[in-house]
């Protein structure tokens, strides 16, 4: 069989500051066609599974545009319609084709496109026509819409926050496509949107086990596949919300009975998994009262893997004020403090200001007297089994045992690594200040005393019902008590049946 793989992403914040072009894109991952020839990435990664898989079967692997970027505002129309014109030019030439699959994000906006993955999708289909099975992976952070489950044959979303099974979940649908390609399956779809905006974390009860119960009912009855798309609170788009979708085999009954049936479950357990946020003042307490080390302090409010800068300096100035020391905190992304620092040297004690330089949710800078510790060029971190790349890293030292790690390509923490590479031993350290929302935790949680979210100032706020939307038509939960009445979430898109 001929299989087409690529990627085409990012996660947009609609209300960020900073315009998604192409140098974002080059700065994240950005390949014409031969991404995996390279070691994975997060983003690559699924691409790497499913030329694996192809090629075991003796498959033919066409590979086209591979890019994603870190999330920030809307891409701009210019980049967005020449990466979708590369793909699809790239589609055209692979032609004929048995199956396309493609690793999206599923909260992609541009501008003049609230939707781009079904954009994306819908074009796909024009390409190749009916009979050919077209496969998509999602971020679980992912706005799922009509447009979408009506193109693709089968769409699979990360089902782990922190996304540790992107790899996994990309393996799954390869699966579910092959079958279908040959004939053994007919995927339909249903998807039922819950209403509900949040962020939910995967690590802890009861999300913990709803994701294994989902786990366990696929695979019989007919199920093929069940996704929780947990949405993405940041961006002003109509569908922005959870959505239940559940691909079963031929008949499209089961799916939507199914995907009501955990929707609902969902829907009831909203207030328990909602993310918990503390104040500061909570953490920082609860930091000075123990002997054990380190408090990790994420600053989630500023998490670049939302779209944030991941350059605010709120966290930072009150543990000053306070006096707060044996203290780390990054990755600052503030590329011309990276550069006085090189251009300084190793060793050089330098007047430098960082941060705060991105906009009103990034805070006034810090203007501090630091010794510049240690330098690494082009340095990665890891995350599951990928590498991803943060730019040059600096790591810089103030007073009382102060350590800022800076870095140029912006991203969110998601590893001790991207302070230990530095020679920091965060076990010291009273308090780590990571800057994400919940993906470090897959890899602080075991060197941590304790663990705080702490809902801040920043460009990511927490009062989801404050959200200003302007698109979404329908009300949604926590701004309204239950926007669903009696019976609870319905299943509202359906594919035809099957065949
Ligand atoms: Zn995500």
């Amino acid at each position: 069989m001929r299989v087409f793989i690529a990627c085409l992403g990012t996660e947009t914040n609609t209300f960020s500051p900073m315009p998604t072009g192409l140098a974002t894109f080059a700065g994240t991952m950005l390949h014409h066609g031969d991404a995996t020839a390279h070691p994975a990435s997060l983003y690559s990664g699924p691409l790497l599974v499913w030329r694996r898989l192809a090629e075991a079967r003796g498959d033919t692997v066409i590979e086209g545009l591979a890019a994603f970027a870190e999330p920030a505002g809307p891409t701009t129309r210019a980049v967005h319609e020449a990466l979708r014109e590369e793909l699809l030019a790239g589609l055209r030439a692979a032609l004929p084709l048995d199956i396309v699959l493609l690793h999206q994000h599923g909260a992609m906006v541009a501008v003049g496109e609230d939707d781009c993955e079904g954009d994306l999708l819908a074009r796909v289909r024009d390409v190749v026509g009916p009979g050919v099975v077209v496969g998509s992976e999602l971020d679980l952070h992912c706005h799922i819409t009509a447009r979408m489950v009506e193109s693709a044959t089968a769409i699979v979303t990360y089902k782990e926050y922190p996304h540790t099974d992107t790899e996994e979940r990309a393996a799954e649908l390869f699966a579910i496509c092959a079958a279908a390609a040959e004939g053994r399956v007919r995927p339909v779809m249903a998807a039922a949107p819950l209403h509900m905006v949040g962020i939910f974390e995967t690590t802890r009860e009861p999300m913990r086990s709803f994701t294994d119960r989902m786990t366990a009912r696929e695979g019989r009855d007919g199920i093929l596949s069940i996704s929780l798309g947990h949405g993405f609170p940041y961006g002003d788009v109509p569908d922005v919300g959870a959505t239940l979708l559940v691909v079963a085999d031929g008949d499209p009954a089961p799916a939507r009975a199914l995907a009501e049936e955990l929707g609902r479950e969902v829907w009831r357990m909203r207030e328990a998994i909602a993310q918990t946020r503390v104040p500061l003042e909570t953490a920082l307490a609860s930091a000075l009262a123990t002997d054990r080390r380190p408090t990790v302090i994420a600053d989630v409010c500023d998490n670049a893997g939302g779209g944030a800068p991941s350059d605010s300096t709120f966290i930072v100035r009150e543990l000053l004020a306070r006096g707060i020391g044996d203290v780390a905190a990054g990755l600052f992304w503030d590329p011309v403090a990276v550069r006085f620092s090189i251009e300084a040297g190793e060793g050089a004690t330098i007047d430098l200001r960082i941060g705060g330089k991105c906009g009103p949710a990034s805070g006034d800078p810090l203007d501090l007297r630091v010794t510049v510790r240690r330098i690494i060029h082009d340095a990665e971190q890891t995350f599951g089994p990928s590498r991803n790349p943060v730019g040059d890293l600096v790591l810089v030292s103030a007073a009382n045992g102060v350590d800022l790690v800076l870095n140029s390509i912006r991203t969110q923490v998601f590893h001790p690594d991207a302070f230990t590479q530095l020679g920091l031993d965060l076990a010291t350290k009273r308090i780590v200040v990571v800057k994400s929302m919940h993906h470090f935790y897959a890899g602080f949680a075991q060197i941590a005393a304790q663990v705080f979210h702490v809902a801040g100032p920043g460009a990511l706020p927490s009062d989801y019902a404050a959200m200003p939307y302007t698109k979404r038509s329908l009300p949604f939960w926590p701004a309204v008590a239950d926007p669903h009445g009696p019976d609870g979430p319905r299943a509202t898109i359906v594919t035809r049946s099957a065949g």
